[in-house]
């Protein structure tokens, strides 16, 4: 068979489409689907965290592919029997997990008329351009970026830094890797960040073709920022080895602890060696606004790349992160391409503001401008200033509580919003303690209490709490709290039982 087979007289006879035959039946069931999620956030306080999929529902979402049409009432109800209620549950006021932002309402009406007015922002005159334009302009506003530098909104921290890298190894002077690729050079190409730096950027790394191998994590010191003299000494080294060194990673918030690396010296270090200086500020660059913090993250505005992410602190509904680059034309310089049918014309649709398309990874792309377009004109900026410094203002306030418990252990300098602890009663080894406190944990999601997560520090288990929640409340950090008491009573309980047992 082949395209000789189809025959337009026998298959044009009754064209269709994908849009309702009922418009007015769809507009119902869409105001009703509408009504169902509001009350779904609005009522989050009263439902548990997260429920685990049930047997029922994995089976549910096993099926084969579906060859004819189901009515759209039952697609929804399905939807609402065996997809809802088993959510990730970051919308939740209790939800402190990984570092997740947990939406916001209008974020979502936003999304739906993005959807609906399905823009491609690859290329092309028209509003939704110029609306990513200037959400990008008002990030740079906000965190005090230069305004000159360019940006892409992308789908969040991983892609954001990897831009960023990629920027960074297209412009290291004297190579030609677009054209020639690494093999022009037999010297290893090598980037320098802290042991904490997130796991995206040694990914991108590998990615880039530059191997792991040449990711030199520099150890931290003890408030779980960079160590300046072991990253000099390791620079020095690898000149003397005959690398390249070409890119310092700083890290404004790291994901295990929130720690901010001096970010004033990284930047001094990185011009006095001329390498490229990126900031992964996935979360943390957002403190920048807190007037409080403006010291502790003085520096950000020196970076040649910042990644951010817009669906943490930000609270925009997944996905939406940001990439700015300093220097225009080296972003331009590391992704345009202009084959014949992207050329840009003077008028009509395919002339407008220079494509995206020269600027990043991606040709199609969604238009999640809209969702902070309508987000920060919602609020205003201020709103979220002090969102940001609540939730950093919360941390304070559980390690607070942390510290007056003597059964709790704080495990970790609290110095943004990320609260690392653990139940310590002193009389269990580390390994016991390590093993209780992930029974901990995971309890507290079984019984739908709270998500907190975890981290290793120093080989010690600790439940990790990343508060980018505009839901939380004090009285939740202190059901929190009270709850890892009462689950670590039972356990020990249970532990010395099973200890006698043992003697006897
Ligand atoms: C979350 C995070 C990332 C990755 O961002 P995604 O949006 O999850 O891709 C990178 N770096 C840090 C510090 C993060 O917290």
């Amino acid at each position: 068979m082949s395209i000789e087979n189809i025959n337009f007289k026998n298959t044009l006879i009754e064209e269709e489409s994908l849009d309702p035959d009922d418009w007015e039946e769809l507009k119902t069931l869409g105001h009703h689907m509408v009504d169902v999620m509001l009350d779904h956030l609005r009522n989050q306080r009263n439902y548990p965290v997260w429920r685990k999929p049930t047997e029922q529902v994995k089976s549910s979402l096993s099926q084969s592919l579906p060859l004819t049409a189901s009515k759209r009432e039952e697609v929804f109800h399905e939807f609402e029997e065996n997809i809802l209620p088993y959510a990730k549950g970051s919308i939740h006021p209790r939800f402190w997990g990984w570092v997740e932002g947990g939406g916001t309402p209008f974020g979502m009406l936003a999304d739906m008329l993005a959807s609906g007015m399905n823009s491609n922002l690859g290329i092309g005159d028209h509003s939704a351009i110029y609306v990513e334009l200037q959400v990008i302009n008002w990030i740079k506003e906000f965190i005090g970026f230069p305004m000159e530098a360019s940006g892409i909104l992308v789908s969040g921290g991983s892609v954001a830094n990897f831009t960023g890298l990629t920027v960074a190894r297209n412009s290291i002077p004297g190579t030609h890797i677009r054209t020639k690729g690494l093999y022009e050079s037999a010297s290893r190409l090598i980037v320098y960040g802290s042991s904490e730096t997130h796991s995206c950027i040694q990914k991108s790394i590998e990615a880039l073709g530059l191997g792991s191998d040449s990711f030199i994590k520099i150890p931290v010191e003890e408030n779980y920022k960079i160590d300046l003299n072991l990253l000099q000494q390791a620079i020095d080294n690898d000149r003397k080895n005959g690398n390249t060194p070409f890119c310092i990673v700083g890290n404004a918030g790291t994901v295990n602890t929130g720690a901010i690396d001096p970010l004033n010296e990284l930047a001094e270090i990185a011009k006095k060696e001329q390498l490229w200086f990126h900031v992964d500020g996935a979360f943390g660059a957002f403190s920048a606004v807190v007037d409080e913090l403006k010291e502790e993250i003085n520096g950000l505005n020196k970076a040649d790349s910042l990644a951010v992410d817009l669906h943490k602190w930000m609270c925009m509904p997944y996905e939406a992160g940001c990439i700015l680059i300093k220097n225009k034309t080296l972003h331009r310089n590391a992704f345009n391409i202009e084959p014949p049918y992207l050329v840009a014309h003077e008028r009509g649709l395919a002339a407008g503001p220079e494509s995206f398309n020269n600027y990043g990874i991606q040709l199609s792309r969604g238009f999640r401008a809209l969702k902070v377009w309508m987000s920060l004109k919602e609020h205003g900026s201020e709103k979220y200033k002090r969102i940001i410094l609540q939730n950093i203002a919360q941390a304070k306030y559980l390690e607070h509580l942390i510290n007056k418990c003597d059964k709790l252990e704080l495990m970790a300098p609290v110095s943004l919003n990320i609260v690392c602890f653990r139940f310590n009663n002193g009389a269990l080894t580390d390994n016991e303690l390590n093993t209780l406190n992930s029974e901990i944990m995971m309890t507290l999601h079984e019984k739908g209490i709270a998500i907190t997560t975890y981290t290793f520090l120093q080989n010690r288990y600790a439940l990790r709490v990343a508060n980018v929640n505009h839901r939380s409340r004090k009285e939740d950090f202190d059901l929190l709290v009270n709850s890892v008491l009462e689950i670590a009573g039972n356990l020990v309980e249970a532990i010395s039982v099973k200890r006698t047992v043992a003697v006897d």
